[in-house]
């Protein structure tokens, strides 16, 4: 397999993530992420069994995302890497509303279906909102 890891994070995908942190009162997971760099669209439909429009997947604390020049070409990048470290990051919300939320913050509106499910369960408060649904109480954050 030719993949490789990625290990330095672009600064703003770390802002971003500080920012979520900031807004949810979440700290980063205890298990780290693995972000592993596909080295073609070839290798990354193997890995996932996703197609091509999808620019990343998370799933255990692993990463897989398409060749990160693909990726940029696309102007993709950034978008595709914070949303795959907001699903680590929430590793204990209900799946349900990983998705919603996720595309939410990222102000992608585009899914009407999203934005409509979660403004009825959302009520206002990230951090509340995040506690409330959050599965593992092993590991409450805060
Ligand atoms: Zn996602």
């Amino acid at each position: 397999m030719g993949v490789r890891i990625l290990n330095d994070l672009p600064e703003i995908a770390v802002h971003n993530i500080q920012e979520f942190l900031l807004e949810t009162g979440l700290t980063l997971p205890p298990t780290p992420v693995v972000i592993y760099e596909a080295e073609s669209l070839d290798e990354f439909h193997r890995l996932t069994g996703k197609p091509y429009s999808i620019g990343g997947v998370y799933s255990d604390f692993q990463i897989v995302i398409q060749p990160v020049q693909i990726l940029k070409r696309k102007g993709v990048f950034i978008q595709v890497l914070t949303h795959e470290l907001l699903h680590w990051i929430l590793y204990g919300l209900e799946e349900k509303y990983q998705e919603p939320l996720i595309s939410w913050w990222l102000g992608l509106r585009k899914d009407e279906s999203f934005t409509h499910y979660l403004d009825l369960n959302y009520n206002g408060d990230l951090a509340l909102f995040v506690r409330l649904h959050w599965k593992d109480q092993r590991i409450p954050p805060r």
